[in-house]
């Protein structure tokens, strides 16, 4: 099955210059959705993961119906002030400022085998900041899957000494 036939490429958006990789055209389609989580399910296995976790938004997307079907838990990172108990959080540089993710103290117990899973790796900014996330909790991280890598934004060179794998790339 062709997954990259259903991502719809948007150019502009969301500023001049950006060619917006959009996957709500591969998730509506039952059986690419089907068969994008079945692919990501196989890699998690072979990592033999306890835990998925998923940063907001799109990555709750994939993170949560891949923990499902693989019977494992579901964890999320967040943006600052989102989670309602005690938290962990880790700031991280954006193109144009700063941001703060968190994850709930008590969401990963030391030793842990955790699976990272989003829908896109472009710097591999936000994953860098949930992996530290996890392994301030104690957790390991196993391996990290993603929909789609953009290979020339190099976020793979951001995430080496870890595990990753992506289904689609550009
Ligand atoms: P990074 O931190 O630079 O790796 O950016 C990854 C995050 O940016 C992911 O969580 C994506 O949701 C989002 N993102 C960046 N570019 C795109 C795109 O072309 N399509 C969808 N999401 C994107």
């Amino acid at each position: 099955m062709n997954l990259k036939e259903k991502i719809r490429v948007i150019p502009d958006f969301p500023e001049k210059g950006i060619r917006f990789k959009d996957i709500t055209t591969l998730l509506q389609d039952a059986g690419s959705f089907h068969h994008a989580i079945d692919e990501l399910a196989d890699y998690v296995r072979g990592r033999q993961a306890d835990v998925i976790v998923g940063p907001e938004a799109r990555g709750f997307v994939i993170a949560a119906p891949l923990a499902y079907a693989l019977g494992k838990g579901f964890v999320p990172v967040r943006k600052k002030g989102k989670l309602p108990a005690e938290t962990v959080s880790m700031g991280y540089e954006l193109e144009y400022g700063k941001d703060i993710l968190e994850m709930h103290k008590d969401a990963i117990r030391p030793g842990q085998r955790v699976v990272i899973a989003d829908d896109l790796l472009a710097t591999g900014g936000t994953t860098l900041t949930a992996i530290k996330l996890v392994e301030k909790l104690g957790g390991i991280v196993v391996g990290v899957a993603f929909l789609i890598e953009l290979t020339y934004l190099n976020g793979r060179e951001k995430l080496s000494g870890y595990d990753v794998l992506s289904l689609v790339q550009y």
